[in-house]
């Protein structure tokens, strides 16, 4: 960690482990009250990216000894190179895809077991949920989407795929216990036999700013102001490391901008959070955006306090 006093603390890249690719661009068949990217059919501040794009990455990330690849928009499945990008990422390292789960028919569910099989990769898919029924759900999502989604998963479980279900805290029911037991037996009842569920805290940015505000001013991070160690505010269940697992090695390390780049076709950015800010853009290339970043931003002040990680 760098900086001076009331400047915003910096973190160092500690290692370039893990890898998001922003392939679906801003653009999505959904416009979710909590998108906290404001992704909608219309939203065109990242495109999609191409094939061929994603290979450059791809070949930068192996010399660097990225260890795995994260896809996410907008929804990855409206991108045409999709598969294909998967079956070229999956030939050099694990892969994980966020996706609303409506583009998972019966055909893609099987070609994507069918390259998880031939891949000695692992393929991971990440399907958002807001509810364990259509009302609260379909009141963050959209009409419909509830029986969309569950059908995507249901497609998903016959393919002998088992994804991580992911839930925002918008979704309060989430965070107990006696919520989560209805998810799980929500997913169980789809096939599901060894449901996967993950909560994530909300960014009070984007389209969630205009849903339920956005963060007072001070929730911020000031250098030498906060260290890990002095809060005593509770992870969100679910939303952090594991139970159990090694301490961070230094104070920073809890945030995923000390350990990720995020790859968009206009170049490359600091984390998956903050793509709609051009201050966030680090270069056009890998290895223009290998040194520190100072956390400026408000959204640096949920990951801090929450230790959130948007892997899996
Ligand atoms: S939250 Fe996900 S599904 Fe919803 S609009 Fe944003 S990118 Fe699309
Ligand atoms: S939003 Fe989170 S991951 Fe991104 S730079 Fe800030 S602390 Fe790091």
């Amino acid at each position: 960690m760098h900086g001076t006093a009331g400047a915003p603390p910096e973190v160092a890249l500690r290692s370039l482990d893990t890898l998001w690719f922003q392939v679906g661009g801003t653009l999505c068949n959904l416009a979710c009250t909590h998108c906290f990217i404001s992704c909608s059919p219309t939203n065109h501040t990242h495109e999609m990216m191409r094939l061929e794009q994603v290979r450059r990455y791809l070949r930068e990330a192996v010399e660097l000894g990225v260890k795995e690849f994260y896809f996410t928009g907008g929804e990855p499945f409206l991108n045409p190179d999709m598969e294909a990008i998967l079956a070229a990422t999956l030939a050099v390292g694990p892969a994980s895809v966020l996706t609303n789960g409506l583009l998972l028919d019966a055909a893609r569910c099987a070609r994507l077991a069918a390259m998880a099989e031939a891949s000695p990769y692992s393929l991971d898919l990440r399907v958002s949920l807001d509810g364990y029924d259509a009302a609260s759900n379909d009141a963050v999502r959209g009409a419909g989407t509830f029986e969309r989604v569950l059908a995507g998963l249901r497609n998903l479980a016959a393919a002998g795929l088992n994804p991580v279900v992911t839930v925002t805290e918008v979704c309060a029911e989430a965070a107990v216990d006696s919520g989560k037991q209805r998810f799980f037996a929500l997913l169980a009842g789809l096939g599901l036999t060894r449901p996967r569920l993950k909560v994530l805290p909300v960014f009070k940015i984007g389209a969630e700013a205009k849903r339920a505000g956005g963060y007072e001013s001070w929730q911020r991070l000031r250098d030498g102001e906060l260290q890990p160690a002095a809060l005593d505010v509770p992870a969100v269940p679910g939303a952090s490391a594991a139970p159990g697992a090694p301490a961070p090695e230094t104070a920073w390390d809890h945030l995923q901008c000390s350990s990720c780049r995020m790859v968009t076709d206009q170049g490359v950015w600091v984390c998956p959070i903050l793509v709609n800010e051009p201050e966030a853009r680090m270069g056009e290339t890998l290895a223009d955006a290998l040194g520190p970043y100072p956390l400026r931003h408000a959204a640096c002040w949920t990951c801090h306090v929450y230790g959130v990680s948007c892997r899996t």
